[in-house]
C-alpha cells in the first residue's frame, strides 16, 4: 500500500472553482488561494445563511489510545461514500497544527484513500489562519507588557496575568520563561509562558463566533489578568480588540478544499480539545449545512470530551441541532481497553475485546442521553480478524445499536457505502430528540457534577480549595452562567489516564478553574494539562523533506 502522501500526490484534483460551483458558489463568492484552495467570502456566507439546513452528523469516537482510532479518516471517507450514493455531503474539519505535524502524531488530513487535498498545503501553513491567530494573540501580549512599562494606569498585577504568548510549534523550552529582562528600557521583568497557538483563546473564539461583529465582541471580553485590587482586566481595557479582529479578517473566512474523490470540505479553525472545545468553526459547519444535504463534522478526542463539548458548547452557541452521530471504534483500541498491551495488538484476542466493549457501551449510552441516534463505525485495520469484527457487530446488535464496518482507509468512499447507507436510513427516520445535558443557569458546581456523573460515570466531584475560591469569584462577577469546557485526560473516561475500559467507583477532582470569558466558557482542570507539547526523541520533522522541484516527502 502506498503512503498517505504518495496517495495524495497521485490524486487528480478538480479546480476549486468547480468544487465551489457544485456547492452553488460562483467565482465572486470565493477568493482563490491558487488552483485548489479558496476562502468563502463572508458576504457569501451571509447569503447562504438564509437557506435551509441540511442534516448534521457528528463523527466521534471511543476513548482514544495510541493505536489511533481514525475519526478524521472516517469523516472524510463517509463524506465520499455519501456522495457516491448521490447525497450531497459536505465535510467540515479542523485545520492541522504544525506542532503535531512536526512532532509525533503527524498531520490531520485523514489517511489512506480518505484524505483531504492538497495534503501538503493543509498540513503546512494552509491559508495562514493559524499564523494570523498567533499574531492577534501576541499583539495582545505585546500591548499588555507595554501598558505595564508605560506606567500601568490599569494597575495590572504582573504576578496575576493569565494571558500568555503563543507559537504554533511544539517547543517545551518556551513553557516557562521570563520576559522584560535587560534593564528599564526593556520592560518590567515577569514570569511568562508560551502555549501552542491552537490552545489560544483566540482560536476558540474564532471557532465560536457567528460573524465578524461577534468575533470582535468576544475578543474584547477576554480577561488577560487582574489588577492589584483583584478585578479582572480585559482586552477592551487595553483597547486592541479592533486591531486584533482586523488581523483576523481573512482567518475568519472558511477554507474550501476537496477530498481524494472531489467531495467538498471546509477546513477551518482547530482549537485544542482539552482547554478548548475541539471542533472546527461554527461558520464552517453552518456553511456545510447550508450548501449540502448532509454536513459531516468531527470533534476531537473521545465522545466524553469531543462530543459532549460539541453538543453543550458549540451547538448551543451556534443554535445547531445535530441529527445523528457516528461513533468510531476499532478492534485494536477495544482490545487495548480490554487490557492488551500496545505491542500485542496484532494477535486475535476475543476475551480482551469482550472486556474492552465496556468502553464502547458507555459512549453509546452517553450519546443516547443527548437524544441522538447513532451508528457505530468499526474502522477496519489490516490486522483485524473476521472473528473480532463479527464479535463487535453481534454485541452491538444484541443491544439494538446500529453498526457497520468502515473500510474507507483502504478503499475510499467504496469502503464506506454500507455505513453511509445505514446513516441515510437513520436520517430518514428523523429520530433526533437532541437536548443539552445541562442548563447554563445551573451553578458552576452543578454543571461540572452533571458532566462528571452522567458522562464519565463518576460517583462525585471533589473541588480543591482553590477551585472553590475561583467559583465564588466567578459567581460574584457573573461568569457563572457560562457553559463549562472540561479539561480532562483523553485517555480514560475518568480523570485518571490509566483507567481503561469503563471505569467505575471513582471521583473526579477539580483542582483549578480557568476563565475563557471571550470564548464564553469556564475550564475546570481535572489534572495536569499541557498547553505547550514537546517534541519526541525523533520528531516527524526529521522525516520530512523537499526536493529541488518542490516535491515534499515524509509527511503523514
Ligand atoms: P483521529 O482523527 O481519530 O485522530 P485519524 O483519522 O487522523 O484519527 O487517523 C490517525 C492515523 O491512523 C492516521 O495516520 C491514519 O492514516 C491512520 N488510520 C486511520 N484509519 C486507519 C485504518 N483503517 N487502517 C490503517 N491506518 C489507519
Ligand atoms: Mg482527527
Amino acid at each position: 500500500m502506498k503512503s498517505d502522501i504518495e496517495i495524495a500526490q497521485s490524486a487528480e484534483m478538480k479546480e476549486i472553482t468547480d468544487i465551489a460551483a457544485d456547492l452553488g458558489f460562483d467565482r465572486d463568492d470565493i477568493e482563490q488561494y491558487g488552483r485548489y484552495k479558496a476562502k468563502v467570502k463572508l458576504t457569501t456566507y451571509d447569503r447562504f445563511l438564509k437557506r435551509n439546513d441540511g442534516k448534521l452528523v457528528l463523527v466521534t469516537a471511543i476513548t482514544p489510545t495510541p493505536a489511533g482510532e481514525g475519526k478524521t479518516t472516517t469523516t472524510v471517507g463517509l463524506g465520499q461514500a455519501l456522495n457516491r450514493l448521490g447525497k450531497k455531503a459536505v465535510i467540515a474539519l479542523r485545520e492541522p497544527s504544525l506542532g503535531p505535524t512536526m512532532g509525533i502524531k503527524g498531520g490531520a488530513a485523514g489517511g489512506g484513500y480518505s484524505q483531504v487535498l492538497p495534503m501538503e498545503d493543509i498540513n503546512l501553513h494552509f491559508t495562514g489562519d493559524i499564523h494570523a491567530i498567533g499574531m492577534a494573540h501576541n499583539l495582545l501580549s505585546a500591548v499588555l507588557d507595554n501598558h505595564i512599562k508605560q506606567g500601568n494606569k490599569l494597575g495590572i498585577d504582573p504576578t496575576n496575568i493569565s494571558w500568555t504568548r503563543v507559537v504554533d510549534m511544539n517547543d517545551r523550552a518556551l513553557r516557562n520563561i521570563v520576559v522584560g529582562l535587560g534593564g528599564k528600557a526593556h520592560g518590567i521583568p515577569r514570569e511568562d509562558h508560551f502555549m501552542i497557538t491552537v490552545a489560544s483563546e483566540i482560536m476558540a473564539i474564532l471557532c465560536l463566533a457567528n460573524n465578524l461583529k461577534e468575533l470582535k465582541e468576544k475578543i474584547g471580553k477576554i480577561v488577560v489578568g487582574y489588577n492589584y485590587d483583584g478585578k479582572a482586566v480585559t482586552c477592551n481595557d487595553l483597547k486592541v480588540a479592533g486591531a486584533m479582529t482586523a488581523l483576523l479578517r481573512e482567518a475568519i473566512k472558511p477554507n474550501l478544499v476537496q477530498t481524494l474523490e472531489n467531495t467538498p470540505a471546509f477546513i477551518h479553525g482547530g482549537p485544542f480539545a482539552n482547554i478548548a472545545h475541539g471542533c472546527n468553526s461554527i461558520i464552517a459547519t453552518k456553511l456545510a449545512l447550508k450548501s449540502g444535504e448532509i454536513a459531516v463534522t468531527e470533534a476531537g478526542f473521545g465522545a466524553d470530551l469531543g462530543a459532549e463539548k460539541f453538543f453543550n458548547i458549540k451547538c448551543r452557541y451556534a443554535g445547531l441541532h445535530p441529527d445523528a452521530v457516528v461513533l468510531v471504534a476499532t478492534v485494536r483500541a477495544l482490545k487495548l481497553h480490554g487490557g492488551v498491551s500496545l505491542d500485542n495488538l496484532r494477535e486475535e484476542n476475543l476475551t480482551a475485546l469482550k472486556k474492552g466493549m465496556d468502553n464502547l457501551a458507555k459512549h453509546i449510552e452517553n450519546i443516547a442521553s443527548f437524544g441522538l441516534p447513532l451508528v457505530v463505525a468499526i474502522n477496519k485495520f489490516p490486522d483485524d480478524s473476521n472473528e473480532e469484527l463479527a464479535f463487535i457487530k453481534e454485541r452491538c446488535w444484541s443491544i439494538g445499536v446500529a453498526v457497520e464496518l468502515s473500510d474507507v482507509w483502504a478503499r475510499g468512499g467504496k469502503g464506506g457505502i454500507a455505513l453511509a447507507q445505514k446513516l441515510i436510513d437513520i436520517l430518514n427516520k428523523n429520530e433526533s430528540n437532541f437536548r443539552y445535558l445541562y442548563d447554563t443557569a445551573f451553578s458552576i458546581k452543578e454543571k461540572i457534577k452533571l458532566i462528571a456523573q452522567e458522562i464519565y460515570g463518576a460517583d462525585g466531584v471533589d473541588f480543591s480549595k482553590k477551585a472553590c475560591q475561583q467559583i465564588d469569584k466567578y459567581t460574584e462577577s457573573g461568569y457563572d452562567k457560562l457553559p463549562v469546557c472540561m479539561a480532562k485526560t483523553q485517555s480514560s473516561i475518568s480523570d485518571n489516564p490509566v483507567l481503561k475500559g469503563r471505569p467505575r467507583g471513582f471521583r473526579v477532582s477539580v483542582r483549578e478553574i480557568n476563565l475563557s470569558a471571550g470564548a464564553g466558557f469556564l475550564v475546570p482542570l481535572t489534572g495536569p494539562v499541557l498547553t505547550m507539547p514537546g517534541l519526541p526523541a525523533q520528531p516527524s520533522a526529521e522525516l520530512i523533506d523537499i526536493d529541488a522541484a518542490g516535491k515534499i516527502t515524509g509527511l503523514f
